[in-house]
């Protein structure tokens, strides 16, 4: 995230001549009135190569640029990096929308409070004080690499743990940073074409040494916050319709740098994202309510909606119940920006009101002792499984052939094997009726899949009663041959 400061910066001045040659100039797009006003702060170091009414194409100085992440009001950067003029032109105009409409339902309420009756804060402080412990993870430094990595084994161990076969991880390779980024993909069992994706950066910044930026907050929390989804939803072994990912990215703080390459990557390769959800800074509660969602331009009002009914239903009441709000937060202002840029739906969830945010972001301060509870960041894990778990859900469940397509059932050998169509819920035990409808055989069962062994009983039509775990009943009709 971004924040104000007044430090003093000494800047070497450039001439206009040769200013793209110089080496710590970079293309970049800001916020079209903030180009304007540090265009007449430093007409030397900055340059405006095209705009429209909302945003700007610029050139300038990585010095310009760390004034504008010092000054603009917005959580991140304040620009997005473009890796040449042309990308940076292409960047102004309208991008189609890409993403597939979601449905919006809600349905899944008991797997869903399941699984937030999982969320356990001391994993996020763990993981919060981990991160830290790297000192920094400024893009450029080993640490970060190193923080990376280590993000890649923890996962892997949780998939190493949980005997899944369909969910993998991957390092990706920048262009523009020597950071990488990691992600976590759970392979969508019906639908794997398309993604519902979260993610947070990993790296951390400072305005002055490089080396102290510990980064708690900013955003330590948000990927402490991943990473507890990531577990919940592995011990439940929830296993999505739609493919998850969750992204760890590299270099958010010089400009959305990793996510911009993977964003760039998803849209030319014509990957189907759904729908994109930021976690960026979750641990300091600074304001009124709980979550801010934020409202600039270029988020999806109705992925904000749809947040907002999720809270609605889950978190008005009871135990798991918190507060949210609206708010802004800048041009370029989280990697949410990135995937919006490439015409995905994305928004942000914040941690306060823009403005009312952890003051220590971006400095030494930056520390967990700061504010001291997961409690926090703890909402934000719950926003973001229900929101996981409801946009990747098996659609089957809210649909009105429940019955047709749950199941899949086929006689083999005198055996009625059957395979329930997701494992959102537990087959908990199977009726067999014959045509008459007599019951003339009932199993406890308790498993997505098997087979009943039906050698007794004579060829001829039979009906089967799935009752299902979540208390839904599927019927179905068969012959036995
Ligand atoms: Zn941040």
């Amino acid at each position: 995230m971004k924040k104000f400061t007044t430090g003093i910066v000494i800047f070497l001045l450039f001439t206009i001549v040769g200013f793209a040659q110089h080496d710590h100039a970079f293309y970049a797009t800001m916020d079209a009135n903030d180009a304007v006003s540090f265009n007449a702060l430093y007409p030397d170091e900055m340059r405006i190569i095209a705009s429209n009414d909302k945003q700007a194409a610029v050139l300038l100085t990585e010095e310009v640029a760390h004034k504008i992440h010092d000054n603009v009001k917005t959580h991140g950067p304040g620009y997005i990096f473009r890796a040449s003029e042309e990308k940076a032109i292409q960047a102004l105009e309208a991008v189609q929308r890409r993403s597939v409409q979601l449905e919006y339902t809600i349905t899944e309420d008991v797997f869903v409070n399941e699984c937030l009756n999982l969320v356990n804060p001391q994993n996020i402080e763990d993981d919060i004080l981990d991160l830290q412990s790297y000192g920094t993870r400024y893009h450029t430094k080993s640490q970060a690499a190193a923080a990376v990595y280590d993000q890649q084994a923890k996962w892997d161990a949780m998939i190493a743990a949980s005997g899944r076969t369909d969910v993998s991880t991957r390092i990706y390779n920048h262009v523009n940073t020597p950071m990488p980024s990691v992600i976590i993909t759970f392979d969508g069992a019906n639908t794997p074409d398309e993604f519902v994706i979260i993610g947070g950066h990993i790296d951390s910044t400072t305005f002055g040494d490089k080396n102290n930026a510990p980064g708690a907050d900013d955003n330590a929390s948000g990927i402490a916050s991943l990473n507890e989804m990531v577990r919940v939803i592995l011990e439940k072994d929830f296993v999505p319709n739609r493919s998850i990912e969750v992204m760890a990215y590299a270099a958010e703080e010089i400009g959305l740098v990793g996510s911009a390459e993977i964003a760039e990557a998803y849209a030319n390769n014509g990957v189907n994202v759904a729908a994109y959800v930021q976690f960026d800074m979750t641990g300091y509660n600074g304001s009124s309510s709980d979550i801010y969602l934020t409202t600039d331009w270029y988020n999806s009002s109705e992925l904000n909606d749809y947040l907002a009914a999720l809270m609605d239903h889950y978190n008005s009441t009871g135990t798991h119940s918190f507060t949210y709000g609206y708010t802004e937060c800048g041009y370029g202002c989280s990697d949410h920006a990135s995937w919006a840029d490439n015409g995905y739906d994305a928004t942000f969830p914040f941690e306060a009101r823009m403005g009312e945010d952890n003051p220590n972001i971006h400095t030494p301060g930056d520390v967990y002792t700061f504010f001291n509870t997961p409690e926090h960041s703890v909402k934000f894990t719950k926003l973001g499984l229900q929101f996981l778990i409801e946009a990747a859900k098996p659609q089957i469940l809210s649909v009105d052939d429940f019955s047709e397509n749950a199941i899949r059932i086929f006689v083999k050998d005198k055996a009625l094997n059957f395979r329930l169509n997701n494992t959102i819920s537990n087959v908990a035990n199977v009726s067999i009726y014959n045509i008459a409808g007599q019951n003339i055989l009932s199993e406890k069962v308790n498993t997505t899949n098997g087979a009943l062994q039906l050698q007794q009983f004579a060829q001829g039509f039979y009906i089967a009663k799935f009752n299902l775990e979540n208390g839904h009943t599927i019927t179905k009709k068969f012959i036995l041959n």
